[in-house]
C-alpha cells in the first residue's frame, strides 16, 4: 500500500493510519468513516494467535454505497463481494492491489455476525454462490409461507427434520402419500 492514499469520497481527504482490531493495520477516511484494508494484513492478523475473541462494539449505522467504487490505491474499479443476508452489504475489493475497502460501519457488523476473520472467504467465488442459494432458498420459503402460512410450513419443517432422522425415511413417506 502507497504511503499516501486519498479517499473518493466528497472532500478527498488522506486515509490516516488506524488499527482496526489489536494487531490489524488499517487506513481509515476520517471524513465517510471507511477504512481500506490490506488482505495480507488481515490474512497476518487473523493467523495471529491473539484473534480469538473480537470486542462486541456497538455497529453504527451502515453506509454501504450504492455503486462500485474506484480502488483508492490503483483507481481502477472494485469488485463488489456481498458479505452475506444478514449482514446485507457489499464488500470492495482490488484484486489487483489485494485491498478492501469497508464503509463506514461495515467492519463492525462483520464483527458481530462473527465475520471479522473471514473476509478472504467472502470475497471469493463459492461465498457468493452461497449468499445466492441461501437467498434463493429463503424468497421461496418466503412465498410458500404467504401462501400457506407459518404455522404450516413450521409444521412440515419439524416433520421433515424428523423424517430425515429416520434410518426408514422412504418408506415412511411411501407410508405417508398411500395412507395404508
Ligand atoms: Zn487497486
Amino acid at each position: 500500500m502507497g504511503a499516501r492514499v486519498v479517499c473518493n469520497c466528497a472532500p478527498r481527504a488522506e486515509l490516516v493510519r488506524v488499527e482496526l482490531a489489536p494487531g490489524l493495520p488499517a487506513q481509515q477516511c476520517e471524513a465517510c468513516g471507511g477504512v481500506l484494508l490490506g488482505m495480507a494484513d488481515h490474512r497476518h492478523w487473523r493467523e495471529a494467535a491473539a484473534v480469538s475473541a473480537l470486542p462486541g462494539e456497538a455497529a453504527p449505522a451502515l453506509s454501504d454505497s450504492p455503486s462500485a467504487r474506484a480502488c483508492p490505491a490503483c483507481t481502477r474499479l472494485m469488485q463488489r463481494y456481498r458479505a452475506g443476508m444478514t449482514p446485507d452489504f457489499r464488500v470492495d475489493h482490488c484484486p489487483a492491489c489485494q485491498l478492501v475497502w469497508l464503509d463506514k460501519g461495515e467492519w463492525q457488523a462483520l464483527a458481530q455476525a462473527g465475520l471479522a476473520t473471514r473476509l478472504g472467504e467472502i470475497v471469493s467465488a463459492a461465498w457468493q454462490r452461497r449468499v445466492q442459494s441461501d437467498e434463493l432458498r429463503a424468497r421461496r420459503e418466503a412465498g410458500l409461507r404467504s401462501k400457506h402460512g407459518d404455522a404450516c410450513i413450521d409444521e412440515i419443517k419439524r416433520v421433515r427434520e424428523w423424517l430425515d432422522g429416520q434410518a426408514q425415511r422412504d418408506e415412511l413417506i411411501a407410508l405417508l402419500r398411500a395412507g395404508w
